[in-house]
């Protein structure tokens, strides 16, 4: 079992950097009682890393991002809040796909290869999981994910491997 509050922390200090370059304070919420899941841990951080990466790359300077992390019943659930660019309705059904980046200069410049979202995607929908996007252009968007706490054994082991 992993401790749902040890990933955010870990995967906050791969993104410190990040963050302080562009003057974004990274805010986090969790619920008063700790969570656990049974994952692989670098992939779960996998998934936080690049979700915030990609909230300090789309937001301005001394922009906000924040985390906010809760119990879901059986599952876990995660969001990760930014108040930059936001992505339009059309854009949103696609940018799970891969090497999908929106056109846009800010997107150009931002770099990468457009494969995050779909990586991320793919682990989470491995665990039985679910992620989805909510913006507004120019306000900001909110990431959301799910994942089950529970996973049977066969399940695990697959994951553990792929
Ligand atoms: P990579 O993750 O491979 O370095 P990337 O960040 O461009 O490259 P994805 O993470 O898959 O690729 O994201 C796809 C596209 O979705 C981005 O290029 C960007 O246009 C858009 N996007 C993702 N997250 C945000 C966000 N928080 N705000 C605005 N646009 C976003
Ligand atoms: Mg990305």
């Amino acid at each position: 079992d992993v401790n749902v509050r040890d990933i955010v922390e870990t995967s906050l200090q791969t993104v410190e950097k990040q963050a302080k370059d562009k003057g974004i304070d990274i805010k986090v919420g969790y619920p008063e009682e700790s969570l656990t899941i049974k994952t692989d841990k670098d992939k779960l951080i996998r998934v936080f890393v690049n979700l915030l990466t990609n909230a300090i790359k789309f937001t301005p300077h001394n922009g906000e991002v924040e985390i906010s992390v809760t119990d879901f019943g059986d599952h876990i659930q995660a969001s990760i809040r930014d108040n930059g660019i936001g992505i339009s309705a059309e854009k949103r059904e696609k940018i799970f796909d891969k090497f999908y980046q929106v056109d846009s200069t800010a997107t150009r410049k931002a770099g990468g290869t457009g494969l995050g979202l779909a990586i991320i995607k793919g682990i989470i929908d491995r665990q039985g999981g679910s992620i989805f996007v909510e913006s507004e252009t120019d306000k900001g968007s909110t990431f959301t994910f799910r994942l089950p706490k529970e996973l049977k054994e066969e399940d695990f082991t697959e994951i553990e491997q792929y």
